[in-house]
C-alpha cells in the first residue's frame, strides 16, 4: 500500500486523538529510520526518548527472537528468568531495594501513586499528592489529575487528592504540607514541559523537607532515566535518593516496558494483593529490557550520553549567538531542549523535510532526545541543517 492510501485508512480507523503526521515509517537501524518511499531520516526523537539503544539493536532483537521462541507469558503466580535478573540489576542500579514491573508510564505512575498513599495511610497521614506546573506523568486519569489543566478538560470528574504548585518554588511547596499529604512527584527534568531541570538547591530542599515530614518523595523519571542524562537516571546528577522511582521509555529499547522501583521503608506498607498486573514484567518484555540495559552497560553509553550531549549543547549554544530566535538551550546528556522566541512546529516540520526527525514541546521548545549511542556523523549533520534552517526564522516584532 501507498503513502497516501495508508494515511487514508489510518485517518478513518484510527481514533483521531493525534495529529498525525503523513510519513510511514517501515524500518529503523540504530539512529536512522527509512519511510515507505525509501526516504531516509535522522532520528533525534527515538520514539520519545524511548529508543535509547538505537531502532533495532541486534542484541536487543536477538533477546526478544530468542525469548519469543522460549516462553512469552506466563503471569505473575510464577517465577521467571529474564523477570528476576531485571529486577535485580534495576535495584542495584538504582540503589533502591523493590521494584514492580507496568506496561507504560502512566501505569508505573499510578502504581507509584498506589504506594505512596498506602504508606502514608500507614503512619496515619492523608492522601494528597502534589505535583508541579507543567508537569507530565501519563493520560490516565489519576495521572492527568496530577498534570497540565489543559489535559484534564472534558475528563471531569477528576481523581481526588491531587494539588499543584509552581517548578522550582520551595515556598509554594511549603504551603501544602499538612496531615493530608501523601507524597510530592516530581520529575528532576520535565520532558513534555520543555525540558526543564529543577534547580539543585531546590531540588535538595524538597528531598530534606520530605524527610522531614515523613512525605514520600517520587521521581518520575520514566523520561530522564536510563542513561539518557549521561547517568543511569537524572537523581545521580543531583545525587538525591527518592523513595519512588517511576521508569518505561528507554527500558524496553522499543518493548512496552515499565516499572516503579521503591525503598524498603515504603514496600513494607503494602501486603500480599494490594496491587497487581497481568501483563508486566512478563518474560518477552523483561528480555527486551534485560538486553537494552547490557547494550547500555557494553557499548559504554552513559559516557556517550555525557560526551555527545555537551558536544551538541555546545554546538547549539553557538548556534544562539547569531540567531536571537534561539532563548536557551537546557538539558543534561542527551535529554535536550532549545527554547525558541516562536512555536517550533515550522522549524519541526522543515527539519522533517530535510530529513531530521525532532519534535517540539510546551509549544516553543523544539526537544532533542535521540539514540545515546548516535554517531558522531548524524549529529554534525542535523548542526548544518538546524544552522541553514534556523536562519530561517526572525524574533516576530512586536
Ligand atoms: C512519557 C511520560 C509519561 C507517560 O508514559 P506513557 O508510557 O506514555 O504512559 C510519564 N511521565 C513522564 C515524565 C513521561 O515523560
Amino acid at each position: 500500500m501507498h503513502n497516501q492510501d495508508l494515511h487514508t485508512k489510518d485517518q478513518q480507523f484510527y481514533l483521531p486523538t493525534f495529529k498525525r503526521i503523513p510519513i510511514t515509517f517501515i524500518k529503523g537501524k540504530g539512529s536512522n529510520l527509512w519511510d515507505i518511499e525509501n526516504k531516509k531520516y535522522i532520528d533525534l526523537l527515538a520514539g520519545i526518548a524511548v529508543n535509547n539503544v538505537g531502532h533495532c539493536h541486534p542484541k536487543v532483537v536477538k533477546a526478544i527472537q530468542e525469548q519469543a521462541a522460549d516462553l512469552m507469558h506466563i503471569s505473575n503466580f510464577f517465577v521467571s528468568p529474564p523477570q528476576v535478573a531485571l529486577a535485580e540489576l534495576l535495584v542495584n542500579l538504582s540503589g533502591l531495594d523493590r521494584v514492580f514491573f507496568t506496561n507504560s508510564g502512566a501505569e508505573s505512575v499510578e502504581g507509584a501513586i498506589k504506594i505512596a498513599r498506602r504508606y502514608a495511610h500507614s503512619i496515619g497521614r492523608g492522601g494528597k499528592i502534589i505535583s508541579m506546573h507543567n508537569s507530565f506523568h501519563g493520560r490516565t486519569l489519576a495521572t492527568i489529575a496530577t498534570g497540565q489543566p489543559k489535559y484534564q478538560e472534558g475528563f471531569g470528574p477528576m481523581p481526588q487528592g491531587f494539588v499543584q504548585v509552581p517548578f522550582n518554588d520551595l515556598e509554594a511547596l511549603k504551603n501544602e504540607i499538612s496531615k493530608d499529604l501523601a507524597a510530592v512527584i516530581i520529575e528532576p527534568i520535565q520532558g513534555e514541559g520543555g525540558i526543564r531541570p529543577a534547580d539543585v538547591s531546590y531540588l535538595k530542599s524538597v528531598k530534606e523537607l520530605c524527610e522531614k515530614e515523613d512525605v514520600v518523595l517520587i521521581f518520575d523519571e520514566i523520561q530522564s532515566g536510563i542513561a539518557r542524562t549521561g547517568k543511569w537516571f537524572a537523581k545521580d546528577i543531583y545525587e538525591i535518593q527518592p523513595d519512588i522511582m517511576t521508569l518505561a521509555k528507554g527500558l524496553g529499547g522499543g518493548t512496552p516496558i515499565g516499572a516503579f522501583l521503591c525503598n524498603e521503608k515504603i514496600a513494607k506498607a503494602i501486603q500480599f494483593g494490594d496491587h497487581g498486573t497481568t501483563f508486566g514484567g512478563n518474560p518477552l518484555a523483561t528480555s527486551a529490557a534485560l538486553a537494552t540495559l547490557k547494550v547500555i552497560v557494553e557499548e559504554n553509553l552513559l559516557q556517550s550520553a555525557h560526551d555527545k550531549g555537551l558536544w551538541l549543547k555546545a554546538k547549539l549554544e553557538e548556534l544562539k549567538l547569531t540567531n536571537p530566535v534561539i532563548k536557551e538551550v537546557r538539558g543534561e546528556g542527551l535529554m535536550l531542549g532549545v527554547e525558541l522566541a516562536i512555536p517550533a512546529t515550522e522549524l519541526v516540520q522543515n527539519l522533517l523535510k530535510a530529513g531530521i526527525i525532532a519534535n517540539a514541546t510546551a509549544i516553543n521548545v523544539l526537544r532533542l532526545v535521540p539514540p545515546l549511542n548516535i554517531p558522531m556523523e548524524d549529529l554534525e549533520q542535523f548542526i548544518e541543517i538546524l544552522s541553514v534552517e534556523i536562519k530561517k526564522f526572525q524574533i516576530p516584532k512586536s
